[in-house]
C-alpha cells in the first residue's frame, strides 16, 4: 500500500522515492537501518504536501536510527522547499539539501518553467539571471523572491 513511498536498499545506501501526494493517506513505511546506513531522498513526484503530511513526515523522520551517517534530498521542488522554510524538521539537522528546482516565470507568455540546481553552485546568484524563455526567448524572471526562496541553503548545504 505504499505505492508513493519507495524503498530501495543498496547496501548500506537507502534510496526512499516519494511520489504524489503527502498527505493524511500517506503510509510511512518502517525503514532497516544498519549501523552504517545513508539515505538519500528523491522528491522529484512530489505534488502536495500538507499539514497533515507534514506532520506524518517529522514524526517519520523521528523514527530513523540516529546512527545514520547521512541524509541528503535531491530533486526537491518548490512544493518541498517552501514548506522546509517555513518548518522546522521537515529535513533533519545536519540533513543536506543537494538539489532543488527554482521556477521560473514569463510574463508575456504567462509561462512557468522550473530548473534544476545543484545547491553547490548556487552561491554565485548570476546563474538565475540568464534564464530564457524557450517560446518568446526572452528573459524569464524568478516567480518566487529569491531570498526568502533560498533561506534554506544556509542551513541545509554542504559547508
Ligand atoms: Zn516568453
Amino acid at each position: 500500500m505504499n505505492e508513493n513511498i519507495n524503498i530501495d536498499y543498496d547496501g548500506a545506501k537507502i534510496l526512499i522515492t516519494v511520489n504524489g501526494k503527502v498527505n493524511e493517506d500517506t503510509i510511512f513505511p518502517t525503514i532497516k537501518f544498519t549501523p552504517k546506513s545513508s539515505v538519500l531522498f528523491d522528491l522529484n513526484g512530489l505534488t502536495l504536501l500538507n499539514s497533515c503530511g507534514i506532520r506524518g513526515w517529522i514524526s517519520w523522520l523521528n523514527t530513523f536510527s540516529k546512527s545514520v551517517s547521512a541524509v541528503t534530498f535531491k530533486n526537491c521542488n518548490r512544493i518541498f522547499i517552501e514548506q522546509v522554510n517555513l518548518i522546522e524538521g521537515l529535513v533533519p539537522a545536519g540533513g543536506i539539501i543537494e538539489s532543488y528546482y527554482i521556477p521560473y516565470y514569463c510574463e508575456k507568455c504567462d509561462l512557468v518553467e522550473s530548473e534544476l540546481v545543484e545547491s553547490k553552485n548556487s552561491a554565485d546568484r548570476t546563474i538565475f539571471k540568464n534564464k530564457k524563455c524557450q517560446k518568446c526567448q526572452g528573459p524569464m524572471e524568478l516567480d518566487v523572491m529569491e531570498e526568502k526562496y533560498l533561506k534554506f541553503l544556509k542551513k541545509y548545504s554542504k559547508k
